[in-house]
């Protein structure tokens, strides 16, 4: 896993066409730069250049052996796939692989194969339609063209990579056994102030915000519930700056049902007289254990609620036939 920063290019240029993007494919290129210092995010401030803003050049992702940057939101059309209005330009998400020589290929090849398939799980992609940049361009062009050469592994391996990714359980498949953060923006008695806060969050842009009411009849609206702390408090943080004053994490561990305990069984009651009889005579105590001797039978007696030098004393007297 490793972080994906944003820096999206503006809306209005040239290399931001705009246009609606259905994700269909997700097309995989090699850089083609060798040079030194051609990460990820030099290709980012490259895109959002003045150079590429008069340019048809665009795409969506660019991974290197550390991390990735995006570019262009993935539901927009782009540039990258030589194809014009073909699918590779409009229907594909573009993702960079950097061959910089002061990278490392197998790791970025690594990174590449974990962003595809968190593109794949995001928006329903099969790994059939992830495709090579050469299958797109109608003069073949040789792109990915380190992948397409075995470096540092196959084609038919990176596609194999990623499947076997997409098979692995998401975090939201495994069982609830982490807390859950949620973020909260108020809690109320009554439906409809909830209806109403509810409609000021889908206003400022928290579309999925829902009511939550529980056992105690309060109405809660909530934004999200995330396994990552950090997560919900980012969340939080985004609904205070729009207005939310209240907003905050709520956490709780994820409910785990547990069998109902039975009740404690009842300590019997039992005299100095009695426990001393039974030392005396070496019967068990009530629980059908022995009495033990010394600190044993010390504690035993103190669990029984009774004083053990008061019950020795008397198991002395019975020794002494009084
Ligand atoms: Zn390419």
């Amino acid at each position: 896993m490793i972080q994906i920063h944003q820096r999206i290019i503006p809306k209005g240029r040239r290399n931001r066409p705009g246009r609606k993007n259905p994700m269909e494919f997700i097309t995989i290129h090699n850089t083609g730069n060798t040079s030194t210092g051609a990460h990820a995010e030099a290709h980012s401030r490259y895109l959002l250049g003045d150079v590429a803003a008069g340019l048809p050049v665009s795409w969506h992702y660019t991974v290197d052996c550390r991390e990735a940057w995006q570019h262009l939101p993935d539901n927009e059309d782009a540039f990258h796939a030589s194809d014009g209005a073909g699918a590779g330009n409009r229907r594909s998400i573009g993702v960079e692989i950097c061959v910089n020589q002061d990278g490392n290929l197998r790791q970025a090849t690594d990174n590449a194969v974990w962003l595809v398939a968190e593109l794949c799980r995001r928006h329903n992609i099969p790994p059939a339609n992830i495709r090579q940049h050469n299958h797109f361009d109608p003069r073949s062009q040789n792109c990915p063209r380190q992948l397409r050469a075995g470096q540092p592994y196959s084609w038919a391996e990176f596609i194999q990579r990623v499947t076997s990714l997409l098979d692995q359980p998401t975090p939201q498949e495994q069982p609830p056994s982490q807390a859950l953060h949620r973020v909260q923006l108020g809690a109320f008695g009554g439906r409809d102030n909830a209806n109403n806060l509810i409609l000021e969050a889908k206003r400022a842009g928290f579309s999925d915000a829902f009511i939550s009411s529980g056992a105690d009849g309060l109405f809660r609206v909530q934004i999200g519930a995330f396994r990552d702390l950090a997560n919900a408090t980012a969340q939080r943080d985004r609904a205070r700056q729009a207005g939310f004053a209240d907003a905050f994490v709520v956490t709780a561990e994820a409910v785990t049902p547990t069998p109902p305990q039975p009740p404690p069984a009842p300590r019997p009651t039992l005299t100095v007289e009695q426990a001393a009889q039974d030392i005396f005579r070496g019967r068990p105590a009530p629980d059908g254990q022995p009495w033990g001797t010394g600190a044993t039978r010390r504690a035993r007696l103190t669990q029984f609620g009774l004083d053990p030098q008061a019950v020795q004393a008397r198991v002395n007297q019975l020794m002494a036939g009084r």
